[in-house]
């Protein structure tokens, strides 16, 4: 039988599988503690206590690696020694070109990203809870009762018990949201959600062990901007129908763990696992179905940071497309504008990470500002000192798939 049909079929019995895995999930717990213990205070950090609590995300870790690993054996069994599929709607060739570690936007994204993610854990025991009146709009899950904000998550989630709230309340909860929305924009899921963070994580643990990820095509993301919208109106409407939307938010399944509060997994398990599994091969996977990344995307064109392009020095190459994990096209092709030397390509869907610009071997060709002010710009030394290889006589196009 063809090996794209088998590859097919394999995808439709996975994609049953969980379904009926997800549907069942709900009355046969994935994780449940004997005795449901739900604290005031995280338990003390490296203690018994913390480590048993810890046991939920452990399990989430160990199925999230059985399903990779599954996914590897099974691809290496089809293809066997023939050459992997490559391409825009196949599997990404391995980045055989080492990445170069050079001081710059990455590194201080990685440190940012690494302790808002401390913060949003672990922030309260620290520095109390006196912020707890600051909405961040992140995935930072309410569930965790030592937070150092609060998580605009919920009541997004929960717009009901929000309108039964105070005006003080409301107006906290706008306000926060709208500075955030003007000073930050999408910036909030590049650099500080804990979710987006998790799956840069996977996606990292991919490169360090030269798995090949996948890559998607235009019409898939096109699903999954459809699949957005279902999201969005499940994440709005839910409350009002008495449902809750933290049953199933992966965040809910991993965040007070870490924090030391023993909570029982359900379908959120699950659904932490496929969000794990899918941003392993293909970068911020769950980024693209985001509804609260959709709300804060609503707001790009107040936001002070922006996407600029230079389309006199862009030379059509396609590798920063290449590079978007949101797989934005306008990057690319856009060559229209007032001023095309500075064209705005920012889009809802950009989270400002900057991969296009780093990939991006054109000096100036795209940019980042803030307030008009470039922050991170393409500039090709760099890009040669990351990617160019040693021998500085062998070919280099700069085409070469240098798997996001
Ligand atoms: S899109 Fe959603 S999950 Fe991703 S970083 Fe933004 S808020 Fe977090
Ligand atoms: S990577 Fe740079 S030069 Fe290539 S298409 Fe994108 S903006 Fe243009
Ligand atoms: S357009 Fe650039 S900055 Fe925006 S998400 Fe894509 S790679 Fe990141």
């Amino acid at each position: 039988m063809n090996k794209k049909v088998i590859r097919k079929i394999l995808f439709a019995v996975f994609a049953v599988a969980l379904c009926a895995a997800a549907y069942f999930a709900a009355d046969i717990p994935f994780f449940q503690f004997d005795d449901y213990e739900y604290q005031d205070k995280g338990a003390a950090l490296f203690s018994t206590q913390w480590l048993s609590a810890m046991l939920p995300f452990g399990i989430i870790l160990l199925v999230s690696a059985v399903c990779i690993a599954l996914d590897v054996l099974l691809r290496k069994l089809l293809y066997k020694k023939e050459k992997l599929p490559v391409g825009k709607t196949g599997i990404m060739a391995r980045d055989k070109r080492k990445k170069r570690l050079v001081f710059g936007f990455e590194t201080v994204r990685w440190i940012v990203m690494i302790l808002s993610f401390a913060l949003l854990i672990f922030g309260g025991r620290l520095f109390g809870t006196a912020f707890t009146n600051v909405h961040l709009p992140v995935f930072a899950c309410p569930y965790n009762l030592d937070q150092l904000t609060n998580a605009g998550c919920f009541y997004f989630s929960h717009l009901d018990a929000l309108f039964a709230e105070g005006w003080q309340e409301i107006l906290a909860f706008f306000g926060t949201f709208i500075v955030c929305a003007v000073l930050l924009g999408r910036v909030l899921c590049g650099f500080v959600c804990p979710l987006g963070f998790m799956q840069d994580v996977a996606h990292e643990a991919r490169q360090v062990l030269h798995i090949e990820g996948i890559s998607l095509n235009e019409k898939l993301y096109a699903v999954l901007r459809l699949v957005k919208w279902v999201m969005l109106i499940i994440f709005l409407g839910i409350g009002f129908v008495g449902g809750n939307f933290c049953d199933f938010c992966p965040a809910a399944a991993v965040s007070p763990a870490l924090a030391g509060f023993k909570l029982s997994l359900g379908l959120n398990g699950f659904i932490m696992v496929i969000v794990l599994v899918s941003g392993f091969f293909k970068r911020r996977c769950f980024c693209n179905i985001c509804p609260l990344g959709f709300i804060l995307g609503l707001t790009h064109r107040i936001s002070l940071f922006k996407l600029k392009k230079n389309a006199v020095a862009c030379t059509e190459c396609g590798a920063c497309y290449e590079a978007c994990p949101m797989g934005i096209k306008s990057i690319f092709t856009e060559r229209e504008g007032k001023d095309i030397r500075k064209i705005d390509v920012t889009t809802s869907e950009c989270i400002l990470c900057g991969e296009c610009v780093r990939r991006c071997p054109e000096n100036n060709a795209l940019a980042i500002t803030f307030c008009g002010k470039k922050i991170y710009n393409a500039d090709r030394m760099k890009f040669m000192k990351q990617y160019a290889p040693k021998d500085k006589y062998a070919p280099f196009s700069g085409k070469e798939d240098l798997d996001g």
